[in-house]
């Protein structure tokens, strides 16, 4: 490789464009800093492109959908309620494509330099994108994450869908196998069954949602059992294969095998991080046992001057975070004080209806020995769920700490992506049920659930 000489220094080189390396890139830029953003696919990266906002874009198609097919249920009558799915997938793109324009000019409202380009990190304070190198006092990485793609038995012979295929798919399969029963994969099956292919979720685990409340995401998927999802769990998918009459999926449970077969198969199983073959393993920064890289509440890993955000830390593998995350980097990177805190960033499940949770779990309360007490009681509690949810049941959960603060939040009803903010306020501040119940709610909102609650 020859290296062309025109070495241009930045205070800020930052690698990857999704929502923390465009958060941090944004501060940066408005608190006066030189900053250069290195993207090498789409600014937005996977959380625009082809994660957070093109699912919901879909999902929400979908929601209305199932909402017109059920409107009777309002007293409305609706006849012939059909889809159209190219039209749907076009609307996505319109989606993305705008909030990825919004994206760019605040970037340039913020004096950012954008390269779009590979970038491979040279050393701390040399990055090379294209043959030229670029100097920087403090180097940023926000490379993300990417699909994980299992080593099954006869995989390199079957035509399986990542997300990316099934958010782009303009024919509706018959029929569809989920391997993975995480978030993602409960999305896509919940997406899939409300336009009318048949839905199965193979999971390895003993419940789908691993890392949510066990209680609510058994409910969930007992929800869509009756919608015709159909749940194969502590199921070890252990071979494929594919001919003229769709995929076969061979698996194990309770050391017998067995096999379902569907036209599509989508692979949802997990992902890892981006950092082979950019320069990022060559700086020898402290990793998790799982190949994430280490970072402190500045964001600052191991190597001085290198700051991580995003799912490359591998906290959460959520929008939310990687954004919290990179204004911490900045604000660390600016001599200002901050500190990222984990205690409460919420989880949302995308499903209809939404199950969101924030803080602890009955498990990670019990796995930590600590002391609490729980309320739970259905949704109907508030009168807005009811007169919004016909024939339709949820659950509000609250841990609540033995001095009287609000440890865990947990909801299954829509619209739980937007009310578990509230539960989450209330346990970063380290609020007590006393002050909670200080804050006047606007009545009727879904929100009233927690003080009903507590
Ligand atoms: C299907 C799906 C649905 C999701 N839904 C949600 C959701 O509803 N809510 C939520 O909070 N999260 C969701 N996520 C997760 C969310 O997308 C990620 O947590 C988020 O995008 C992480 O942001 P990031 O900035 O760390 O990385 P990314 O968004 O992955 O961005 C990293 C960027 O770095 C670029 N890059 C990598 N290497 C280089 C290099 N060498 N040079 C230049 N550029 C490079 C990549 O091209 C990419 O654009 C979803 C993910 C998927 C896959």
């Amino acid at each position: 490789m020859t290296l062309k000489s025109n070495i241009m220094k930045h205070q800020l080189i930052i690698v990857g464009g999704g929502p923390a390396g465009y958060t941090a890139a944004e501060a940066a830029g408005a608190a006066g800093l030189s900053v250069l953003l290195i993207e090498k696919n789409n600014i937005g990266g996977v959380c625009l492109n082809e994660g957070c906002i093109p699912t919901k874009t879909l999902l929400y198609s979908a929601k209305i959908h199932d909402n017109a097919k059920h409107a009777s249920k309002y007293a409305v009558q609706t006849s012939d309620v059909s889809f159209d799915l190219p039209k749907m997938v076009a609307r996505k793109n319109k989606v993305v494509r705008k909030l990825v324009l919004g994206i760019k000019n605040k970037l340039s409202a913020c004096n950012v330099t954008t390269l779009i380009g590979e970038a491979i990190i040279v050393d701390k304070n040399t990055v090379c994108v294209d043959d030229k190198l670029y100097q920087c006092d403090n180097l940023l990485l926000c490379t993300g994450s990417e699909t994980v793609i299992p080593p099954i038995n006869g995989i390199e012979d079957v035509d399986f869908w990542t997300h990316r295929d099934a958010l782009d798919a303009k024919e509706l399969p018959s029929s569809l196998t989920i391997i993975g029963g995480g978030v993602i994969g409960m999305e896509f099956a919940s997406y899939f069954n409300s336009l009318g292919t048949k839905v199965t979720v193979i999971e390895m685990m003993d419940e789908i949602l691993t890392g949510m409340d066990r209680e609510l995401s058994a409910y969930l998927r007992q929800e869509y059992a009756k919608r015709g999802v159909q749940f194969y769990l502590e199921s070890k998918v252990t071979s494929l294969m594919q001919n003229e009459e769709g995929i076969h999926v061979g698996y194990e449970k309770d050391e017998t095998t067995s096999s379902i077969s569907s036209e599509k198969l989508l692979i949802c199983v997990g992902r890892r991080p981006v950092m082979n073959d950019n320069g990022i393993k060559q700086l020898h920064l402290e990793q998790t046992a799982r190949g994430h890289i280490v970072v402190n509440e500045q964001m600052q890993s191991s190597l001085s001057g290198v700051y991580v955000c995003g799912d490359l830390t591998g906290h959460s593998l959520l929008a939310h975070t990687a954004v919290r995350e990179a204004e911490v980097a900045v604000h660390a990177i600016l001599g200002k004080e901050d500190k990222m805190s984990y205690l409460a960033i919420p989880g949302v499940v995308y499903t209809n209806p939404e199950f969101a949770g924030v803080g602890q779990t009955e498990e990670t309360l019990q796995s930590k020995g600590i002391a609490y007490s729980t309320v739970n009681i259905p949704m109907a509690y508030s009168g807005r769920f009811v007169a919004e949810n016909e024939g339709v049941n949820g659950y509000c959960k609250l841990h609540i700490s033995d001095d009287n603060r609000i440890l865990g939040a947990h909801v299954l009803g829509n619209p739980a992506s937007e009310i578990i903010t509230l539960a989450g306020m209330a346990i970063e501040c380290q609020m007590t049920v006393a002050d909670f119940r200080k804050i006047v709610v606007p009545h009727p909102t879904v929100g009233e659930i927690f003080r009903e609650a507590l």
